[in-house]
């Protein structure tokens, strides 16, 4: 069929698989351009299929020769309609793993399950024995709880006020004024129980207990914290809230798991266009009017680049993981900086439908969410026929 894209909303609800594979295949190659790192040898990467999870799980793979497993909730084609991204990238990136000779496996399902849980721990056992790292980078709109079958459903909104800021429409140029109003007290609970720690902490618990977590293993997560201008939707929002959940999750997991030499973190990284940063209001603007200064100041990143800098420089390159005094790792720090904060503070205070291409990075924006699901992606014909009909080839 010819794949095009269709776009509802905030999401794209096609996907072109020749796009997907070139666009992890881009970021296998610049991984492989990068010294090679002594890193992980067998690797659980959860929410692995797209984002920081699949630039976790590439970096794994081809910076330091890992084994990886990942676990990701992504549908494979069916009739007309096209398989998510998630899945062609999965795909592409376990062929490329074959042919670099690592051993790569797919659990598609809910990571929030028992069922995927003991799934997992069944195959380390089987193909890999233990892990030494697992990525938890799972971002969902919805979280069943294994235990009670409570379903929780995360909203952003802001905390205590009504929250208004600038925001766009990335598909028209249209800057237009958001409005949030605050969450109530059960989207706060149901927020915190979908994003916050619980889950990572139930993975941690169900392989140690199980006894394929190495001794002296690592595990992350990832966080975000950002500017004052999202602070009331973001930071100090419901997904604010179940941040500190995540970060204080880290914390008694560091010490679960250092009687053993193990270590626990959450890492703040950088704000970037992935199908989760684009369904946050006023977050799209922001993250246009930065990728425009940090370009300008060669100090961008994409998620492969900043997976790479957070492997070599934070969790494996240093004798120590250097951390803030909240015990954060920041590979946040460039998009932190103050000159970098002035300058995008000064354009937003301009921003308008007229200059929000001149002030700001929105057309690198629009393309840049394209190419999540495999389109405006450069030597791909797109009125070509093509097979939406992908496997993945070590699913289990
Ligand atoms: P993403 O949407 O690109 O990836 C989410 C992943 O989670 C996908 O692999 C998806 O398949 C998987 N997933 C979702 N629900 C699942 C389920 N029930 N079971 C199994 N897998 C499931 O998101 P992302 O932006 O890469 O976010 C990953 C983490 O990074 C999140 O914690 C997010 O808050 C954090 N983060 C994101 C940014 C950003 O700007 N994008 C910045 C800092 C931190």
């Amino acid at each position: 069929m010819i794949i095009q894209p269709k776009t509802r909303g905030f999401i794209c609800t096609t996907a072109h698989p020749e796009g997907c594979a070139s666009q992890v295949k881009r970021q296998i190659n610049y991984v492989k351009a990068q010294p090679k790192l002594e890193g992980p040898r067998n690797v659980l990467v959860i929410g692995a299929s797209t984002g920081y999870g699949l630039a976790s799980r590439i970096v794994s793979a081809f910076a330091s020769g890992a084994n990886t497993i990942g676990v990701y909730f992504d549908k494979a084609a069916e009739g007309a309609r096209t398989a998510s991204a998630g899945w062609y990238n999965s795909a592409a990136f376990e062929a490329e793993a074959a042919e670099a000779g690592l051993k790569s496996y797919s659990i598609v399902g809910d990571a929030f399950s028992d069922e995927i849980k003991a799934k997992t721990i069944d195959l380390i056992r089987t193909e890999l024995g233990q892990i030494d790292l697992v990525v938890y980078s799972v971002a969902s709109p919805r979280r069943t709880h294994p235990k009670t079958g409570e379903v929780f459903t995360s909203v952003i909104k802001p905390l205590g006020g009504t929250y208004s800021n600038k925001t766009v429409n990335f598909h028209t140029g249209e800057v237009t004024q958001a409005t949030i109003e605050p969450a109530t007290e059960d989207e706060l609970r149901q927020t915190i129980a979908v994003m916050g720690g619980e889950d990572w902490n139930m993975w941690i618990d169900e392989l140690q207990s199980a006894g394929v977590l190495a001794d002296g293993a690592t595990t992350v997560a990832y966080s975000y914290i950002g500017p004052e201008i999202t602070h009331a939707v973001y930071r100090e929002g419901t997904i604010g809230a179940a941040k500190n959940d995540l970060e204080a999750t880290a914390h008694r997991l560091h010490e679960q798991l250092a009687a053993k030499g193990g270590r626990a973190y959450v890492s703040v990284n950088k704000a970037l266009v992935t199908q989760s940063s684009s369904a946050i209001p006023v977050v799209p603007l922001y993250i246009s009017a930065l990728y425009k200064v940090m370009k300008e100041k060669g100090l961008h990143e994409g998620c492969i680049e900043q997976m790479y800098r957070l492997f070599s420089t934070r969790l494996y390159g240093a004798a120590e993981t250097p951390v803030d005094e909240k015990g954060l790792i920041r590979i946040d720090d460039w998009e932190m900086r103050p000159e970098i904060q002035e300058e995008v503070a000064q354009r937003w205070a301009e921003l308008t439908t007229e200059n929000v291409y001149e002030l700001s990075d929105l057309e690198g924006y629009r393309r840049e969410f394209f190419q999540l699901f495999g389109f405006e992606t450069d030597g791909i014909d797109y009125n070509a026929d093509t097979n939406p009909e992908v496997a993945i080839p070590n699913q289990r």
